[in-house]
């Protein structure tokens, strides 16, 4: 199974120019590559395969000592390989279009200025040093040097490829490594998983996972940023700066969101077989198709309104975090149709009131704790019962 890792990489100046010179010659590359294939089908009705162009490097390296030369022979065999990846699928499209009055695009050249990564084979041109007891991690790369990373956070398995690359201004080495899948040992726990706005998850046996509190913090720095930026005048100085603080802060928020998932995602794994989940993407559309579900309380509109923002953005984020974690673990998670899961009586069915958004009342039952019910309804209907069993 593989993991991708995504590090803010820190080049320094010389560094910095250096990997800006390596993205030119992989887009001079892969650009004389494209031409070549475009030439030989034009002139000759030709194509040309990554085979025949990978084969040609050699030489082109000898020619360019000063250029292409310098680089890491197989990462330009990965810049052939993409534009061959391109061009599979050019003519599976063009396959596609057969008969149809549909034009298909030729791939065209990359402009430099977008040619934004590298994917190195790891330990041939490029290698990584893990951060180790507060000292930075490293990733070095031919051609460029040994760059400084902040890895934020532990990594498994053995580092396979490593890709530089960049956006904006900003540095970025992604690293991909391989693990054997581990088979964690039976639990007898089965529940269904409810993810809410007041709390983060509630599970069919109880467990409550409260919304982290740098979630609020987070939302008053952004609430407060934003009102800033709109009094500031357009244009101006000022507000760049806001923006930018803005996207800081969101990036930031998005960084510890994701490690909390993962240690969320990762408990819940530990601990059960079977994991029932509402199919959020079924959800996204009913909400489209009926403009809400479940409007939270009129008094606390504004702010329910980030709030609910910041919460939504993470929940499938979270539900594919847990998927594929649960996957490699040998674990069973069951996708749920999402409606009436809140307001629908699990005990009995009947349709509940909600006078409150954590609170619903059974005609029948009483006071039901909102989330929990929702949980204990998406249990039954993956088949687990009432997923409360084993709870005892
Ligand atoms: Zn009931």
């Amino acid at each position: 199974m593989k993991r991708a890792y995504k590090l803010r990489a820190y080049p320094r100046r010389p560094q910095e120019g250096r990997a800006v010179r390596l993205l030119a010659d992989h887009c001079e590359l892969y650009n004389a590559a494209l031409a070549e294939r475009r030439e030989a089908w034009r002139m000759r009705n030709v194509s040309v395969s990554y085979g025949d162009q990978s084969a040609q490097l050699k030489e082109i390296r000898a020619a360019d000592p000063d250029g292409q030369g310098r680089h890491s022979f197989t990462a330009q065999q990965q810049t052939l390989r993409r534009l061959n990846t391109v061009f599979v699928a050019y003519f599976r499209r063009v396959r596609d279009a057969k008969g149809s009055a549909r034009r298909v695009g030729y791939p065209r050249f990359k402009p430099c200025q977008r040619f934004d990564q590298v994917l190195f084979v790891a330990g041939d041109g490029a290698s990584w040093e893990p951060a180790d007891g507060g000292r930075w991690a490293h990733a070095s790369f031919q051609a460029v040097g040994r760059v400084k990373v902040h890895q934020h956070r532990p990594m498994m398995g053995r580092v396979k490829t490593l890709q530089l690359k960049q956006e904006g201004r900003r540095w970025y080495v992604i690293v991909v490594t391989e693990t054997e899948s581990v088979l964690l040992s039976s639990t007898g726990r089965s529940v269904g998983v409810d993810v809410g706005v007041a709390r983060f998850l509630t599970t069919s046996d109880g467990e409550v996972v409260a919304n982290p509190r740098f979630l609020d913090a987070a939302q008053d720095r952004i609430a407060d940023l934003q009102r800033r930026k709109q009094r500031a005048r357009p244009g101006s100085g000022n507000r760049r700066r806001l923006r930018r603080f803005l996207a800081k802060e969101w990036r930031r928020l998005g960084n510890k969101r994701r490690d909390f998932h993962h240690k969320t995602a990762r408990r819940l794994v530990a601990t059960c077989d079977t994991l029932a989940l509402e199919d959020l993407r079924v959800a996204a559309m009913t909400k489209t198709a009926s403009g809400s579900i479940e409007a939270p309380g009129r008094n606390v509109a504004a702010k329910a309104g980030l709030n609910r923002s910041i919460l939504d953005a993470g929940w499938t984020q979270f539900t594919s975090i847990l998927a594929a974690k649960a996957e490699s673990a040998g674990r069973r998670v069951v996708l749920v149709h999402p409606g009436r899961t809140s307001i629908d009586c699990h005990a009995c069915g009947a349709s509940c009131d909600r006078p409150r958004q954590e609170i619903v009342v059974c005609p029948v039952h009483g006071e039901l704790d909102a989330d929990l019910n929702g949980a204990r309804n998406i249990a039954a209907r993956a088949g687990l019962g009432s997923g409360q069993a084993s709870a005892a």
